[in-house]
């Protein structure tokens, strides 16, 4: 049975990395029914829109999509495709996983955390407006559902992963209404999982301190909005930045994989770019679909092309181009 997935290949250096990506991901043996679906610039001038309604339909219909990165043009008026799939398809948990890999030159061994981030409140409902000339008010949403629903996914993931130990970030001192509800919330839910998993809270402040300092003492980390897209950053930092950054966006009927990067437009069409972050996002999306022992593969073939430094890209340290990379990986996935 071939896999239904859509493929959003994005724009700048996104065709080139969703090449190599599905040339690794196809290496696994397994078949997928690829459902292209342009998006972006491109789409701009075509359709009058960024993020035309049958990439959104083909979603629905597929359930799981693998997207490049795509370039908002700033000041066009147009919303960010990314928030708008988000939005359209309640994408509610962004999951980003930052482990540390041999080869690729980082200050930190043995990091191997999973960023959980709320996707759909905080200060990102973006309810803000000016109070006279001088003065601006943004309007910050936290919710008991939506905050349960992402501590409860932060469990299951920790479950389903074996992973040992969730820790809520807030900073319910100062907000205590907002972010104090956000903490009871994944205290009311950690509730459940006792014995299985373990609990606690960090202060977001404190958390970065601690994320910088000893980041190997955390597991699973689960955020509200904001803290969340900035922790992430900083964890993709510990091991070795956006190029090789995965993520997932999730929600309970459709699944968007993609890398934590963007566009990066000076790099388009000169096979320069990492693929790494999108083949990883492809793994996760092995491991959604339930291809676990495909999802190891891809991860390994991975890590021991960049291990051993021959076929790697300029951002770590090498002279390999996207394809020559993906062509890499996607061989020692085949075990040649
Ligand atoms: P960016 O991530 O595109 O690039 C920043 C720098 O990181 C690049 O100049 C490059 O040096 C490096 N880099 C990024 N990805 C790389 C890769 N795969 N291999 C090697 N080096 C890589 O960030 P930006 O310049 O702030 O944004 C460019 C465009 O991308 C903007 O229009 C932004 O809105 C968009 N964007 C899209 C997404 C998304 O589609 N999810 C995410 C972030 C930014």
């Amino acid at each position: 049975m071939a896999y239904a997935v859509t493929l959003i290949p994005g724009d700048g250096i996104g065709p080139e990395l969703a090449e190599a990506t599905t040339r690794v991901l196809e290496a696994t043996g397994i078949a997928f029914e690829w459902d292209t679906q342009t998006a972006g610039e491109a789409t701009i001038a075509s359709e009058g829109t960024p993020l035309p309604d049958r990439v959104i339909d083909s979603i629905r219909h597929t359930g799981v999509a693998i997207k490049g990165p795509i370039t908002t043009p700033v000041g066009s008026g147009f919303r960010s495709v990314n928030v708008g799939l988000r939005q359209a398809l309640e994408l509610y948990a962004n999951v980003r996983p930052a482990r540390t890999m041999r080869g690729v030159e980082t200050r930190y061994e043995a990091v191997d955390l999973i960023v959980v981030r709320e996707n759909t409140e905080d200060l990102y409902a973006g309810i803000e407006h000016r109070v006279g000339p001088d003065a601006a008010e943004s309007i910050k949403i936290i919710t008991r559902a939506a905050s349960q629903r992402i501590a409860r996914y932060a469990f299951e993931y920790a479950l389903r992963n074996g992973r040992h130990k969730v820790t809520a970030v807030h900073k319910a001192n100062i907000m205590k209404l907002s972010d104090g509800l956000f903490l009871e919330s994944c205290q009311q839910i950690a509730a459940g999982y006792e014995g299985r998993v373990a609990f606690e809270d960090r202060i977001v402040d404190n958390m970065c301190m601690q994320l910088v300092q000893k980041p190997e003492l955390y597991d699973v980390l689960v955020l509200p909005n904001l803290y969340g897209d900035i922790v992430s950053d900083l964890a993709a930092g510990l091991v070795g930045g956006l190029g090789v950054a995965p993520g997932a966006n999730i929600g309970d009927s459709a699944a968007v994989f993609e890398p934590v990067h963007g566009s990066a437009p000076k790099y388009a069409g000169l096979n320069k770019a990492n693929p790494t972050a999108l083949i990883l996002s492809g793994a996760l999306m092995l491991r959604h679909l339930g291809e676990t022992a495909a999802a190891d593969r891809v991860e390994s073939a991975v890590r021991s092309v960049i291990a051993d430094g021959q076929t790697v890209t300029y951002d770590l340290g090498g002279h390999a181009g996207t394809r020559e990379f993906g062509d890499a990986v996607a061989a020692r996935v085949r075990g040649e």
